[in-house]
């Protein structure tokens, strides 16, 4: 595993953390802990992965500790990204095969992926101090990423920060499995639940679930192009 910088690896990356980043002193300390653990691992904020013409976000919650926390690419090595990257290649959105490692060939094509938080929480629950410090990099990225109209939050907490982003108000965006919110500036929030092993084991997401929200993105997507 080589040790570039988050911005080495990121197709928008002036809107990154530095692979230092200080901003959250518990994640800072797992993050050491990690290293000290797997030295071999990437254990940094994870960089977004994707087109920097994407018109299509996706939002995750945070980098898992065996998946993108080890690997350096979102969702790469994670239970969830399973069904996330099937779930790209089946609309047209990748090109090449996902192998779960971040030197398998894959690209995404009118998509990019970003997370809530950048670094690996204990136990997969970053704190809303945390979140709050990673929606610095969430908004710098949504911001350098001028052709995006639809956005893709999976789970509550994406929603959440994803909301923020946009300048939506939580309060006004209440969190569903398929709920549509529109921000000032003409972009769609489409929510998801999360495609995580919890999620899928307890079948509160399955995926027809799943590929009926990013059907529904890529019906979104085109209408904005039309309009345009
Ligand atoms: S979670 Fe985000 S803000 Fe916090 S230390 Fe990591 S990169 Fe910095």
């Amino acid at each position: 595993m080589d040790f570039a910088t988050p911005a080495d690896l990121s197709p928008i990356p002036q809107a990154e953390a530095p692979r230092e980043c200080p901003l959250c002193p518990r994640l800072v300390a797992f993050r050491e802990q990690c290293r000290a653990e797997h030295p071999s691992w990437w254990n940094a904020p994870v960089p977004a992965f994707g087109d920097p013409q994407a018109w299509l976000a996706i939002v995750g919650l945070a980098p898992g500790k065996h998946g993108a926390n080890r690997t350096g690419r979102p969702f790469t090595g994670d239970f969830a990204g399973e069904l996330l990257y099937a779930t790209l290649a089946k609309y047209g959105l990748s090109e090449g095969i996902y192998r779960a490692e971040r030197g398998d060939g894959l690209q995404l094509t009118g998509a990019i992926i970003l997370n809530a938080v950048k670094c690996l929480p204990p136990a997969n629950k970053p704190e809303p101090g945390e979140i709050a410090n990673c929606r610095t990099f969430l908004q710098a990225s949504l911001a350098a990423l001028p052709n995006v109209r639809v956005i893709v939050a999976l789970g509550q907490i994406a929603h959440v920060a994803a909301s923020r982003a946009l300048g939506l108000k939580p309060g006004a965006t209440k969190f569903a499995h398929g709920a549509e919110h529109f921000a000032a500036d003409g972009r769609v929030l489409l929510s998801s639940y999360h495609c995580s092993r919890y999620n899928q084991n307890t079948r509160r997401l399955d995926a027809v679930m799943f590929e009926s929200v990013f059907a529904r993105a890529l019906r979104v997507g085109r209408q904005a192009e039309l309009e345009e």
